[in-house]
């Protein structure tokens, strides 16, 4: 839980050191990161044992009880680009790193916006996508309205897509579902939904044991890259099972890094100005 508030002209922050901390030191630069990701978790773990960087995270706030961050956390929307341009400039944040997940498209747009209007630098990490390899029957979806529609009747369904976009599946009456995601949704679910929680990473004997033990015969997930919830598509491979996969969002902006390692060398060059 975290204990203190920081920075409160316009909008409170809640932080898990004292607010001391937060005082402007000219020899210290400023990070503001778009979190909700495995990935920035680990950007903020690494960045955070720089002591020339001050290191803050932002949580859109959709989960209770998110896995602990490394430095200042603060949590929910700033209301829209100009919004997050006003927190930029009021915390005097030096630069933005926008490690959103590749398919929260608005926080991104928001965020190269906001960055723009702030006149500070825009850094994109973003997992680089799964591409298909020998044994993997992958059919292709452009949204989970189109995968739901793929889904044939009769089949198991594994969901891998979080619980923002159930609708479309709930709707599926003649397809018996599984979705797994970090926290159950609030609203009420059709019985031929059942949910089961968990927080990646997700291991391989795991995956297969869910596989097996539901009898899925199709598995639904967004291409959201990254080793963390890989495994089920190694599972799949390996006992033949399909897998519908969603295609990532057109005009995205490309990653200046695709891990958190990569993107934390590019934060300390800057800091150093090479
Ligand atoms: P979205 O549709 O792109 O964003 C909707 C609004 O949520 C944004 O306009 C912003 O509100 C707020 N928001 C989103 N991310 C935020 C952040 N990191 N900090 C503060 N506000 C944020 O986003 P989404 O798809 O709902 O995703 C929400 C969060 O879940 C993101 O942090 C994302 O990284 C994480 N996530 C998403 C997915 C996915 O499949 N979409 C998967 C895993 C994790 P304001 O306009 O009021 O600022």
């Amino acid at each position: 839980m975290k204990g203190f508030i920081w920075v409160q002209r316009g909008k409170a922050m809640l932080a898990d050191t004292p607010p001391e901390r937060a005082v402007i030191n000219t020899n210290t630069m400023r990070i503001l990161i778009l979190g909700g990701t495995s990935e920035a978790s680990q950007l903020a773990a690494q960045l955070s044992r720089n002591a020339r960087l001050q290191v803050i995270t932002s949580l859109a706030g959709r989960t209770e009880a998110p896995a602990p961050t490394a430095g200042f956390v603060r949590s929910g929307g700033f209301g829209g680009a100009r919004g997050l341009q006003v927190f930029m400039e009021d915390n005097a944040i030096d630069v933005l790193v926008d490690a959103t997940h590749v398919f929260a498209t608005q926080m991104t747009r928001n965020a190269i916006v906001a960055a723009r209007a702030a006149r500070r630098p825009y850094y994109r990490l973003c997992r680089s996508a799964w591409t298909p390899r020998d044994g993997d029957r992958w059919i292709d979806a452009d949204d989970t309205a189109h995968a739901a529609e793929q889904l044939t009747a009769g089949a198991v369904a594994f969901l891998t897509i979080g619980r923002q976009h159930l609708a479309p599946f709930a709707a599926r009456r003649d397809v018996v579902m599984i979705a797994r995601m970090i926290e159950a949704p609030t609203e009420f679910l059709p019985d031929h939904l059942t949910i089961i929680r968990g927080r990646p990473p997700f291991s391989l004997p795991a995956e297969r044991e869910i596989l097996r033990r539901y009898r899925i015969s199709v598995i639904v997930t967004k291409n959201s890259g990254g080793s963390a919830v890989a495994a089920k598509l190694t599972a799949a491979r390996e006992m033949a099972i399909p897998v519908i996969m969603i295609r990532r969002p057109q005009d995205q902006p490309p990653a200046d890094a695709s891990t958190a390692e990569d993107m934390a060398a590019l934060i300390e060059r800057h800091l150093t100005g090479q």
